[in-house]
């Protein structure tokens, strides 16, 4: 395994760091820095999508033939890395990692000429509708209902968690076409224009006060037969394909050192950076980024060989890097004190020019603890992967 990187990777690396220089500029990184959601907010991430797609970056895991910016392996975790210790907005995942593959490996030419390039450039805003009242981890069981009338689907159901659906213009979902057999056996995967009249977009205001998921109601929506992708009744196989993406990418380590810089700077700021139990504990989540780190660069260095790395490696890394990012956030919230008792809402988000409550620094650690908890939910629960984990360590 080779961790270090070479003189090509380095000179890449400086590349990216002068990209960032450029055009990350204090006023993003200053909207940035109010950000407490799971994204980046809709206008936030348009902006820095369009500076990224102006440099052929938008995209860092779509091959150069479909307008991703064709890195190998190692590029796209130096690129990845970069971006997240820097800070930067947080693109949305629905459209660029998961829609976007999903539609190179099963959608038609027409599906992928009209939608990859709209997705690269930010045009397109996706949401995802799988989750159902009730049918969660067990997707397989979902009941919104669709069925064919001449050359259109017409869907009747609902949809719950998506998030995002308020800002975006299109959404990929799941939906039950058939009933007989295995429930896996029934799903065929749709794509759905938001202004398709029938379609109701509910707000569900999270824990930390925000709006970042929906339901969504589905009263006999019409969706083009042209729309859907893979066969009728297939679904289940274009579902599992994008759920490698969700569970697969992502640089968990990166982020996670940037949330502990911050932690280091509030306690520092507290004051309760020599208290030898805090250090205690940061020391501790240090071994356990570090645990992160070289796992991720394990990937990419077999992924850069073509090797395999198992396919428990992603549950590995999807557990251990929310669970250990829950605890970097509640670690900030310690740091914090009572600074992370008032409500700071004010403060939070794109355009807000209200002061925080205390120093600068007192804005969002308390609403990114309480956005964190649902990590270890969404993209598969840390249950669903230790299942994952268990099942591969005992050969099942
Ligand atoms: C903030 C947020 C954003 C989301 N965004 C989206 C989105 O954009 N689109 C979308 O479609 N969905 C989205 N979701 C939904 C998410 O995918 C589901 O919440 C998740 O799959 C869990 O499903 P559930 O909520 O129905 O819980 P359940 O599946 O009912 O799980 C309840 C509990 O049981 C445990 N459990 C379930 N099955 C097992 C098992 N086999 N073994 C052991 N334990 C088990 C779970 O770990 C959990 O603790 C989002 C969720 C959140 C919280």
């Amino acid at each position: 395994m080779h961790m270090d990187l070479s003189p090509a990777d380095l000179a890449f690396r400086a590349e990216v760091r002068a990209f960032l220089d450029e055009k990350f500029t204090p006023d993003l990184r200053a909207a940035a820095q109010r950000q407490a959601g799971v994204f980046a907010e809709a206008d936030l991430a348009r902006r820095w999508q369009s500076l990224l797609h102006e440099r052929g970056w938008a995209a860092p895991a779509w091959p150069a033939q479909y307008g991703g910016a064709g890195f190998t392996a190692v590029q796209r975790y130096i690129f990845e890395s970069e971006l997240a210790e820097a800070g930067a907005p947080a693109l949305p995942a629905m459209g660029l990692q998961l829609c976007g593959p999903v539609l190179m490996g099963h959608g038609t030419a027409e599906q992928k000429a009209f939608f990859l390039p709209r997705i690269l450039s930010g045009e397109h805003y996706w949401c995802q509708g799988y989750s159902e009242p009730g049918s969660g981890s067990d997707l397989a069981s979902l009941q919104c209902r669709a069925v064919r009338d001449g050359d259109d689907y017409v869907i009747n159901g609902t949809k719950i968690w998506t998030t995002h659906a308020h800002h975006a213009n299109w959404m990929f979902l799941l939906v039950r076409t058939a009933t007989e057999g295995k429930p896996q056996a029934g799903i065929t995967f749709l794509l759905l224009d938001m202004a398709t009249p029938g379609l109701t977009v509910q707000p569900i205001i999270t824990i930390s006060g925000e709006h970042e998921v929906n339901q969504c109601f589905f009263d006999n929506v019409r969706t083009p037969v042209s729309l859907r992708v893979g066969e009728e009744n297939k679904g289940w196989t274009v579902a599992k394909y994008l759920l490698e993406f969700e569970r697969g990418g992502g640089s968990f380590a990166a982020r996670l050192k940037g949330a502990m810089r911050q932690v280091r700077t509030i306690a520092q700021a507290e004051g309760i950076w020599d208290d030898a139990d805090f250090r205690r504990k940061a020391a501790d989540l240090e071994v356990q980024i570090s645990a992160v780190d070289i796992t991720e660069r394990r990937v990419v260095s077999a992924a850069s060989t073509g090797a395999s790395v198992g396919d428990a490696t992603a549950s590995m890394l999807k557990l251990k890097g929310t669970e250990t990012m829950q605890k970097v956030t509640e670690l900030a919230v310690e740091a914090l004190g009572v600074y992370a008792m008032p409500d700071q809402r004010p403060a939070l988000g794109l355009g807000s020019n209200a002061a925080a409550i205390g120093a600068d620094h007192a804005a969002t650690p308390m609403a990114r603890y309480l956005n964190t908890r649902a990590s270890t939910i969404y993209g598969g629960s840390s249950e669903v992967q230790r299942n994952i984990l268990g099942r591969a360590a005992l050969g099942l």
